[in-house]
């Protein structure tokens, strides 16, 4: 790994496009190797832009935030610097590249030492160190020209703004955990000081005499203020288009707006709820009747979604069962078998009157499932703990996954890179095979294009889709372009299509921490950049009710209830909007749509759901009206109806989809 890379990337991509400035900041970001200050094995994420787990339920901040605070700090050369919260050592090193001395206090005495030997190691002379109750300041060494405080107070603590020379910074996140703000105060007088605010932020909370006395969970963020979160619903409620049931025949009516549109990606902020399954099936029944639209195409296997098509269009659909794999739930559950069952009879109609069948599809890279499968089986008879941190790898191809802890198991190791090779060669031979059975299958479109582009590019796939994380997510997202590409050139100018795939894949990644945070781009932005005035992105959404997930890959499908939505998020403000259902068109209304381009919390929820650890597991910053061109909300939702196996007294398989 190209570390000097990396890091340049970071000042580039988090910090300077963000609006920091300060040219010695950003050189201190240069030249201070984070990865230094990251637990052995967590290399590879420390230019990520995301807090980190440092042990001890600490984190190393993320580095646009010791970016802001430094820079609010307004350090100068010869300046005397207190950091309150040491932590890694981060802030403090960054901090000593500018100014002359740092007084840094950390209240684990285990994180103290490492943080020193750190300074020691690197050369850095001029940081002193001390373990102890930061609210209290370090009177000895005062008064100080800056002090940046690390962690969240419920008060400004009286010994620190003492202890500021006069013109002296205090950069400080107080308040409670949902209304942390960042405030620098500036020493005016002997006793006068000026307050100003910085923005929402969340930190790890400032423990102390003068500061909290339990622990809190952390998470930075930065968040619009109440009064325009009030305006914001208020704008939703009074843009609202609300609609009764989808099954009522106005549901569908209102999209008609974006039959013109040559690619309509419909997403869904879960993979298990009821409503948008059938919301995206009403909407596709009403455009495939009305408005030429004859291309479905999912989130899912190419060789299952080809059994389905192949059942659809009068064939045989091949041995054995689609989508017998995990998350099995996703596509063979109830609401789904119904529009299949649909789009038979709307094909047998078709063929009645001569006209061409509709056609369904698979975007996912050829058999993903298939090969994720077999690499977990082989890891499990090599090395189980191997095939743990490929299970939470994998975890990462399901929408965004930002815990510290969650990274804790799935850091790589010798034994883990060992198998590259052996895995590799598992997964070309399965596609080879799968791709032999598919030809003689006669698959159309796969035969004209698809067989040699995989074949190409295999061992590539594989290697990257090893290793999961962002790199993965962006191979796995070109891959589909590529084939909606590919599907709209096989079926002529005529053709159009509908997607269904979770709302991080059809939205545009560019307005999303998914690319601010790291590099992530999404299958509804590359429609967006490649068939320009074409596309509608529709995103789906709710604020409380059931839902299927497992607890880990390839753990078992299970209804969860799902917690209410998060102050802060746009989920919160629909919810707000006090209306069970509606539309909202992100385009129609340029109030509306400025009021929605702030970045707010998002829910993501994909196979695996961790009420336990929601904000970190399961929200990113996003900008709702930016990301889509409209958004569907159903305030609570159900739990979709998976098809369990029922083997029958004569032990034959079921019937999906097509006993319906
Ligand atoms: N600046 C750090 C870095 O760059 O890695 C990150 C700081 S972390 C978000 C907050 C730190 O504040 C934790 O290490 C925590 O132990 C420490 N802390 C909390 N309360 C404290 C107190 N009263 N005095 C000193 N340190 C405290």
């Amino acid at each position: 790994m190209d570390m000097n890379r990396l890091r340049d990337h970071m000042v580039e991509h988090h910090v300077m496009r963000r609006g920091i400035g300060d040219q010695s900041v950003i050189k201190a970001m240069r030249i201070v190797p984070r990865e230094k200050f990251v637990d052995p094995g967590f290399e590879e994420f420390a230019y990520e832009d995301a807090p980190l787990s440092i042990g001890d339920g600490q984190t190393i901040s993320q580095p646009f935030i010791v970016a802001l605070m430094i820079e609010k700090a307004d350090l100068k050369a010869d300046g005397k610097v207190l950091e309150i919260g040491t932590g890694s050592g981060y802030a403090s090193a960054l901090i000593s590249r500018i100014a002359r001395h740092v007084y840094s206090v950390e209240r684990h005495e285990r994180l103290a030492l490492q943080a020193r030997e750190r300074f020691e190691r690197l050369g850095y002379g001029n940081i002193d160190v001390r373990v102890g109750d930061g609210s209290k300041g370090w009177a000895k060494a005062a008064p100080f020209d800056a002090i940046i405080v690390s962690a969240g107070a419920p008060e400004v603590p009286t010994a620190l703004k003492e202890q500021l020379d006069l013109g002296g910074r205090l950069i400080i996140p107080v308040g409670r955990n949902d209304e942390q703000r960042l405030k620098r105060i500036t020493r005016t007088g002997a006793t006068t000081f000026g307050e100003e605010d910085l923005g929402g932020v969340l930190f790890v909370p400032l423990i102390g005499e003068d500061a909290w006395t339990a622990a809190h969970p952390m998470y930075t963020a930065t968040a619009p203020s109440p009064r325009a979160e009030e305006r914001a619903s208020k704008l939703i409620s009074a843009a609202a288009e609300e609609f009764s049931s989808v099954d009522d025949k106005s549901f569908a009516v209102l999209f008609d707006r974006f039959a013109d549109s040559r690619i309509v990606l419909l997403g869904e902020s879960t993979h298990g709820t009821a409503e948008f399954y059938e919301t995206r099936a009403a909407i596709s029944r009403r455009f495939i009747e009305h408005y030429g639209f004859n291309l479905i195409a999912v989130e899912a296997d190419w060789p299952d979604a080809a059994a389905i098509d192949r059942w659809l269009n009068g064939q045989a659909p091949g041995d054995g069962q689609p989508f017998h794999r995990f998350p099995k739930w996703m596509w063979r559950n109830l609401e789904f078998s119904r529009f299949v069952g649909w789009m038979k009879k709307e094909n047998e109609r078709r063929k009645a009157s001569h006209k061409d069948p509709v056609r369904f599809y698979g975007l996912d890279l050829y058999n993903m499932s298939g090969s994720i499968r077999s690499v977990l089986d082989y890891l499990e008879t090599i090395s189980p703990e191997t095939a743990k941190i490929a299970r939470e790898r994998y975890g990462c191809l399901s929408p965004w996954q930002s815990n510290p802890a969650t990274y804790g198991r799935a850091v790589l190791t010798e034994a883990y890179r060992s198998c590259e090779d052996a895995v590799l060669k598992q997964c070309t031979d399965l596609l080879a095979r799968s791709l032999d059975d598919a030809a003689s299958g006669k698959d159309d479109f796969l035969n004209a294009v698809q067989s040699a582009r995989l074949l190409a590019a295999a061992e590539r796939y594989y290697r990257v889709m090893y290793y999961g994380g962002a790199q993965a997510w962006n191979l796995r997202d070109t891959y589909m372009a590529d084939t909606v590409e590919h599907l709209l050139d096989f079926h002529g100018p005529a053709a159009k299509i509908i997607i269904w795939a979770h709302n991080s894949h059809i939205g545009d990644a560019r307005y999303t921490d998914m690319a601010t945070a790291r590099d992530e781009l999404s299958l509804g932005q590359l429609c967006r950049q490649r068939f320009d005035e074409m596309t509608s992105l529709i995103g789906l959404g709710t604020h409380c009710g059931e839902v299927i997930a497992a607890d880990d890959w390839d753990g078992r499908a299970e209804k969860k209830q799902m917690n209410p939505s998060l102050p802060q998020s746009c989920e919160r403000l629909c919810h707000e909007a006090a209306k069970p259902r509606f539309l909202l068109d992100l385009r129609a209304d340029e109030e509306l749509h400025a009021s929605l381009v702030e970045q707010r919390l998002q829910r993501f929820i994909g196979v695996i759901y961790r009420p336990e650890t929601e904000r970190l597991s399961h929200y990113m910053s996003t900008s709702l009206s930016r990301q889509y061109d409209a958004f569907i909300w159903f305030d609570e939702t159900h739990a979709l109806s998976p098809l369990v196996a029922p083997q029958s007294s004569k032990g034959d398989p079921e019937t999906f989809p097509f006993g319906f």
